[in-house]
């Protein structure tokens, strides 16, 4: 079996391998019904399987499509992980969690967003309290989300970068644009005001799965940022916590923390693999995204905002439309087995240290 039969080309066949693998592996399944349908009318779930000791005290969650899209490279980690037989090496003790597709209407759609808009790294945050003001963004909602997608208007949007990045220097850019956002609905980086769907679901499989976890790892699978192939491990854990220690101790060196200026990634809140910090007070959490680059992040931001406008204006049927579908595709999935063998090498390896971290 090569690598690159792992990877599939559309939600639906992804979800038909996960299913045959796990059914190959002889493992049971829960499925969960999205209450909408893909752009082929098809049924959309979210995936779950669970391996090892149901009273696991130790568990692996590795998690795929938190953006739509993205999930194409984190559903082939997940199918070759089953049908690699990998999943056999779990230590004694140590249980694992595999969520296939959280976002599937994002991963069908070729979406980053949620049904909702919505950027599901950017929703498990305290809706009760005064959601976080973005005044970057703010500045240049109207820049980034042009009525228009043409030449002019994508002229108009660099000189407005230009002119921010002067002022406040390419970092403040990048997380006013991308850091996440609650004050305009219908804009990028859309964090909601509300816990969606799949953040229900989340918290759902969390208190049925893991009321008994003392010891939790998470790998959450992420594209579109950084080197070509590379997969970059970010932890969000606060620097000089015990947990950003522990997940050097176990991954090395290469873990780059966001808070500490280290990452490609701006500081964001309200990253799902953090809620379980939140979830479950008793229990040792260690949070990890593993980040594939890809593409420039120029090009993949303008991807981003091509999907935006074409959701709000455009028509997808149409050759502008399917062009733009296709970049959006590529940003995130690109199309090369090099790209795939690069991220395939680099899961199995950030898995394998995961479970002999959890081990101990
Ligand atoms: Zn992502």
């Amino acid at each position: 079996m090569s690598v690159r039969s792992y990877f599939s080309d559309s939600y639906a066949d992804a979800r038909a391998r996960f299913v045959a693998a796990c059914a190959g592996a002889g493992l049971d399944i829960e499925s969960h019904r999205h209450p909408l349908t893909g752009p082929d009318g098809g049924p959309l779930f979210v995936d779950v399987v669970r391996i090892g000791p149901a009273d696991a005290t130790k568990l692996l969650l590795t998690v795929s499509g938190t953006h739509g899209v993205e999930g194409f490279c984190g559903s082939g980690c997940q199918i070759g992980w089953l049908e690699s037989g990998l999943w056999r090496e779990l230590p004694a003790g140590v249980g694992m969690l595999i969520v296939h597709a959280v976002n599937p209407h994002g991963f069908a759609w070729i979406r980053r967003v949620n049904e909702d808009n919505v950027d599901l790294n950017r929703n498990f945050v305290d809706h009760d309290a005064v959601p976080a003001d973005n005044p970057g963004y703010r500045e240049l909602a109207d820049s980034l989300c042009p009525l228009e997608w043409d030449e002019a208007s994508t002229r108009l949007t660099r000189i407005a970068s230009q002119a921010f990045i002067d002022r406040h220097g390419d970092r403040a850019f990048v997380a006013a644009v991308s850091g996440g956002q609650y004050g305009h609905p219908d804009g990028i980086f859309y964090g909601g005001r509300e816990p969606v769907w799949s953040n229900r679901l989340m918290h759902d499989i969390c208190a049925r799965e893991m009321a008994n976890v003392r010891g939790l790892a998470v790998i959450d699978f992420h594209t579109g940022l950084g080197p070509y192939g590379y997969g970059e491990l970010i932890c969000r854990h606060r620097p000089g916590s015990e947990a950003l220690a522990r997940a050097r101790r176990w991954y090395g060196d290469s873990v780059t923390s966001p808070g500490m200026g280290q990452s490609a990634s701006p500081v964001i809140d309200g990253n799902l693999r953090m809620a379980f910090v939140g979830w479950l007070p008793a229990a040792e959490v260690t949070s990890t995204a593993i980040e594939y680059g890809t593409y420039p992040e120029d090009r993949v931001f303008d991807a981003i905002r091509a999907d935006n406008w074409l959701h709000l204006h455009g028509d997808p049927t149409t050759p502008k439309g399917r062009a733009i579908k296709a970049e959006m595709r590529e940003m995130f999935y690109p199309a090369a087995d090099d790209w795939k063998d690069m991220v395939w090498e680099r899961s199995v390896q950030v898995q394998r240290q995961a479970l002999r971290g959890l081990a101990g």
